[in-house]
């Protein structure tokens, strides 16, 4: 038994342990997560991408957030979707020369999403399930 003390002010034997067991582990550092899109179609469905604050891009570079590289009717870069922290709303359209639509309906600009939402990017379909609903 080898008693020291932490930083904190709390005991411990030092024989059984390398750091205080009574502190909490330093927070890591971490993107967390807003919401999720999760593909509906073959082969892919199921796969799932994580949404974060700030904006996304959906298409089939790599460089894209959410690359739908298998996809071939999708863009390099076909569609933004956002989340924003102050409004805690998620909107999503195309992005310049690309097409975007919401359950099955083609839109120009970009949209406010609700849980549950079908997303096309190109001819794949993602469902949108966000971490928190927030009634507008
Ligand atoms: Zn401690």
């Amino acid at each position: 038994m080898r008693i020291e003390r932490c930083p904190q002010g709390h005991f411990f034997d030092g024989s059984r342990y390398d750091r205080c067991p009574l502190c909490p582990l330093e927070r890591e550092s971490f993107l967390p997560a807003t919401g999720w899109l999760v593909c509906l179609d073959e082969p892919f469905r199921g796969r799932d991408f994580r949404l974060h604050e700030g904006i996304h891009i959906l298409g089939s570079g790599s460089q894209s957030d959410i690359s739908l590289y298998w996809d071939p009717d999708a863009r390099e870069q076909e569609a933004l979707l956002c989340f924003d922290r102050e409004t805690g709303l998620f909107t999503f359209g195309p992005k310049r020369g690309g097409s975007a639509a919401v359950n099955g309906e083609p839109v120009y600009d970009p949209v406010v999403l609700r849980p549950g939402d079908c997303l096309t990017a190109g001819a794949t379909r993602l469902r949108f399930v966000p971490l928190e609903h927030k009634e507008k």
